[in-house]
């Protein structure tokens, strides 16, 4: 899999402000937050989009979303309500393709999202 931005913050060749990290998953704050709370969960396995996830990867994405109710619970937002969001490809707005788990909130959010 070609270089994307998230695996030069895994690999540290570029500055992250990390909040959460075991050793199978990252989560960090998005550079340009669409939310008071929006943070990027991703694995440090490269995978560039939800439709290349594989069966093997099936406790993997279980600890993706574990690790999102783990940073809402840190980051105040568990009670209040927060969104999880995973853009798949180009037509869904996806424009790093390392697979991500957007964490959203910190205020009232709309549904249906655009
Ligand atoms: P996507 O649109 O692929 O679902 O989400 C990619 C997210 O990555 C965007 O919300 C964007 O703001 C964020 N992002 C892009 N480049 C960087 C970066 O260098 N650092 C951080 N922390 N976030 C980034």
């Amino acid at each position: 899999m070609s270089e994307t931005i998230f695996s030069r913050i895994l690999s540290g060749d570029i500055p992250a402000d990390i909040i959460y990290e075991d050793a199978e998953v990252v989560a960090f704050r998005d550079v340009n937050p669409q939310a008071p709370v929006h943070v990027l969960v991703i694995p440090r396995k490269p995978i560039p989009t939800l439709n290349d996830a594989q069966p093997e990867d099936t406790e993997l994405l279980g600890r993706l979303f574990l690790a999102a109710a783990k940073v809402a619970a840190q980051e105040g937002i568990a009670e209040s309500g927060y969104r999880t969001v995973v853009n798949c490809n180009a037509g869904a707005g996806q424009t790093v393709f390392h697979l991500h788990l957007h964490v959203l909130g910190g205020r009232p959010l709309q549904w249906p999202p655009g």
